[in-house]
């Protein structure tokens, strides 16, 4: 195996430089070339403006200052055309053409997803887990999470810092749309009440979760929401937001024209808005957003990435192919692709049952 190349795809997380920065030093010391593959899967098209491919050698040199920076320098893209059989014939012989005998793939499922079917046309693939939202269920960790997590966590010391002088409770949204580890994880290391798409609540419970915290003398609960809640929970979907705020808002001599109108769909602003009347708490909300992505990889995720980034390598040196890495225990570990997929996604219920069941009576 002399020629291999890597490329990141779906959503960028922190730590997939230090992946790639991994696989050019472990593929130096084998004596390997690397190309970097610009853009996910869409570097392996032959476009108009890229007829090869878009493709660039990556030297030892090339990465080591990337190793920490956040973001990907490679460049990621939803690449949809991917997802047709003959654009992947036509990407599989692109790089055999350019004599790449081996692919390592960074990203989540769907680009797992894609690593396997290359696999099938014949080029050797290896998948490192790179998705901020810890949802791959067959590891305990995929690169971004923990980032994001201290990402959101430092947001939460300064909501609480402004929370407590004020007696004010908070939602706060962390990323997550079809996961609620992010925000599990935030709410058991800095917050009270945690919302994640996999357990509707109704917003009349989030209100006894927040008056409960408050009659157990907590000033300033924090509620910690996954932005799935008001996308997938039916009680949030269907909940009248101008029908409930509305007659408030006109009994409180609010402008007509800065009333809530019908058909506004629940989120963090609104659910706050809501809570308040019906907890008679005050309640500001903060909405974390991308800022979750963009987070200087922790040591745990560099570390992670750096052990990932030289198995891949390992592996494809070794001529083995169709393998997902993963970290259980402490220990970093390869099992096929597919079987890695059919587990269900990652969830600790127990950590959610520990952070809610304080906010029952
Ligand atoms: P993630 O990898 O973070 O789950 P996506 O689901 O958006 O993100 O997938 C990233 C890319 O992987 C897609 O843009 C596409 O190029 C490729 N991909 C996703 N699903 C498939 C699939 N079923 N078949 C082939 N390629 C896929």
């Amino acid at each position: 195996m002399l020629n291999i190349a890597v490329l990141t795809s779906g959503g960028d997380s922190p730590a997939m430089n230090a992946a790639v920065t991994s696989v050019v030093r472990a593929a130096t010391h084998y004596g390997m070339n690397v190309l970097g593959v610009w853009g996910g899967y869409h570097g392996l098209l032959e476009t108009p403006e890229n007829q090869d491919g878009d493709f660039a050698t990556l030297k030892l040199r090339n990465v080591l200052n990337i190793v920490d920076l956040p973001g990907t320098y490679l460049r990621t893209a939803r690449c949809d055309e991917f997802r047709r059989p003959e654009v992947r014939e036509k990407a599989a012989e692109l790089l055999k053409r350019k004599r790449i005998d081996g692919l390592v793939v960074i990203g989540g499922d769907g680009s797992m997803t894609g690593a396997g079917y290359l696999c099938e046309l014949g080029i050797p693939c290896i998948g490192i887990p790179g998705t901020i939202d810890n949802d791959l269920g067959y590891t305990e960790l995929t690169l971004g999470f923990d980032t994001a997590v201290n990402t959101c966590l430092e947001a939460v010391r300064a909501i609480r810092a402004t929370s407590r002088s004020h007696h004010r409770a908070h939602v706060v949204e962390v990323m997550g749309r079809h996961s609620g580890n992010i925000a599990a994880s935030v709410a058991a290391a800095g917050a009270d009440v945690v919302m994640v798409p996999e357990h509707p609540m109704s917003v009349q419970e989030v209100s006894e979760a927040l008056k409960q915290q408050a009659a157990q003398g907590n000033e300033c609960p924090i509620i910690v929401a996954a932005e799935g809640c008001w996308h997938d929970w039916p009680e949030m979907k269907s909940f009248d937001v101008a029908g409930f705020l509305r007659p408030l808002e006109e009994k409180a001599g609010v402008k007509p024209e800065d009333q809530t109108l019908p058909g506004t769909r629940m989120n963090a602003e609104y659910c706050a808005k809501v809570l308040e009347h019906m907890s008679g708490i005050e309640v500001r909300h903060t909405v974390i957003g991308y800022t979750q992505r963009g987070g200087i990889p922790t040591a745990q995720d560099n570390t992670f990435a750096f052990q990932a980034g030289a198995l891949a390598v390992r592996l494809l040196r070794d001529g083995k192919e169709n393998l997902a890495i993963g970290i259980k225990g402490g220990h970093v570990f390869s099992m096929p692709i597919a079987d890695a997929l059919k587990m269900p996604p990652r969830f600790d219920e127990e950590l959610y049952r520990l952070i809610n069941s304080n906010n029952k009576e």
